[in-house]
């Protein structure tokens, strides 16, 4: 297929021939990826090497035909995308940089290679967050690299107790251990088979924000209303905005930290960033996401354009769209363990009818067939004239699908 020559500024939706948009990845971020382009009017391309996969149901109505299953580093298969699509962007951080660079030889690429890159280490990106504090005021948790047993020898004795954190390739709680002890955190660096990793000071934390951001190729950027955070067993639960803890003071200080973040990285595309809250009212910078976050689903039912939206208008080189919220929400996830909540050992699917019952409920599955403990199956969220409304109906949710609350 002919890629449609467009204007240099923008990558405009086009009836015929259509304009089409890539994707390296294909899970859920990539799906609803997928949804919001296609309501655009774009067609998505998307590269991952599983041919079930969530956001293959969502691409182009030839399925089979525009989901690449190919590995993210083929070169067929990368020269293919970039043949078709105007502008490839990712769903997940961890997608091989240099596959992203060389995509940009002939298409738009956002996010870029190079910001991409300072996301997937955890070293590089603390580096980056300190050389940006003096301006974002926001620094990272004290922490020290370790790449060998002599380097836990020579740690402070200030950052423990702590969590020691793969550098590389970590998502949802993986790759980590908290230690209380030096011992302890040899121990840990020989089970994570001695891969590069920082140990971070174990920090009081009073809550935990995230602030979404986006930046168009012209510069242009803005910031969505900040998100606060509950996780359990290391992966997020709810996230509620406007978040019941979130001061303004605290608001401001974290949407001015991402804003200069996201623009001293030169970035183009979506961008989350994770903050913790301490106890004493201190803002520290933990990590951020080169793309869309699960913490910025609630953007989709609550806000006038979702970070999906905005995801396209910026790889599309189109005006970012208004990040401004409409009602207040919770957002829910929707994890594999549901399906087994009454003790059952095979797979019984929710009440999904009561749950669409609830006042503002908004229900959003991923395509996964195969429900798992732990693994993200969808999320539900609930909009309300107030925020009290509802947390009322995320209550009622939880008492419905058998969630201690
Ligand atoms: P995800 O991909 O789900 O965001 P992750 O595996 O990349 O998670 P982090 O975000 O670094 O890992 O940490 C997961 C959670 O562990 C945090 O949300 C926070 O609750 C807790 N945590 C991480 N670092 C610290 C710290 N230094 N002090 C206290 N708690 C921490
Ligand atoms: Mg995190």
């Amino acid at each position: 297929m002919n890629k449609v020559t467009l204007s240099a500024t923008s990558f405009k939706p086009q009836a015929s021939p259509a304009t089409w948009l890539g994707v390296m990845g294909g899970g859920q971020l990539g799906r609803m990826f997928a949804h919001a382009a296609q309501a655009m009017g774009y067609k998505v391309a998307v590269l991952e090497p599983s041919s079930d996969c969530p956001a293959g149901h969502a691409a182009d109505h030839l399925l089979c035909a525009h989901l690449l299953c190919a590995s993210y580093t083929d070169a067929a298969a990368l020269a293919e995308l970039g043949e078709q699509c105007v502008a490839v962007t990712t769903e997940f951080e961890n997608v091989p940089a240099q596959s992203l660079a060389t995509l940009a030889v002939h298409s738009f690429v956002a996010p870029s290679a190079d910001c991409v890159s300072v996301a997937q280490d955890r070293l590089i990106e603390k580096k980056f967050f300190a050389d940006c504090a003096q301006k974002s005021g926001v620094m990272p948790a004290p922490h020290h690299a370790i790449s060998s047993l002599a380097d836990i020898d020579s740690i402070d004795e200030a950052l423990l107790p702590g969590i020691l954190k793969t550098a590389r390739l970590g998502y949802d709680g993986k790759g980590q251990v908290r230690v209380t002890s030096r011992s302890e955190a040899k121990t840990a660096f020989e089970n994570l088979q001695g891969v590069v990793c920082v140990l971070e000071k174990m920090l009081p934390l009073a809550y935990e924000i995230s602030v979404l951001a986006a930046r168009g190729a012209d510069g242009e950027a803005v910031v969505y209303p900040i998100a606060e955070n509950v996780h359990r067993d290391g992966i997020l639960f709810t996230t509620t905005v406007p978040g019941p803890n979130v001061t303004a003071d605290c608001a401001a200080r974290a949407q001015a930290a991402a804003l200069e973040i996201i623009g001293r990285l030169n970035y183009v595309g979506v961008l989350c960033i994770e903050f913790f809250v301490l106890r004493d009212g201190t803002l520290v910078v933990n990590e951020m996401a080169p793309r869309p976050h699960n913490s910025g689903h609630y953007t989709i039912d609550a806000c006038i354009t979702s970070q999906f939206a905005q995801q396209v208008r910026a790889m599309a080189r189109l005006p970012l769209g208004d990040p401004r919220q409409h009602s207040p929400v919770v957002m829910l996830n929707i994890l594999g363990d549901l399906w087994f909540a009454n003790g059952s050992s095979t797979a019984v699917e929710p009440a999904w009818d009561q749950l669409l019952a609830l006042p503002g409920a908004n229900l959003h599955l991923y395509g996964k067939d195969d429900p798992r403990p732990g693994r993200k199956m969808g999320h539900v969220s609930f909009v309300a004239p107030t925020l009290a409304q509802a947390q009322d109906n995320l209550q009622a949710a939880c008492r419905l699908l058998g969630l201690s609350a």
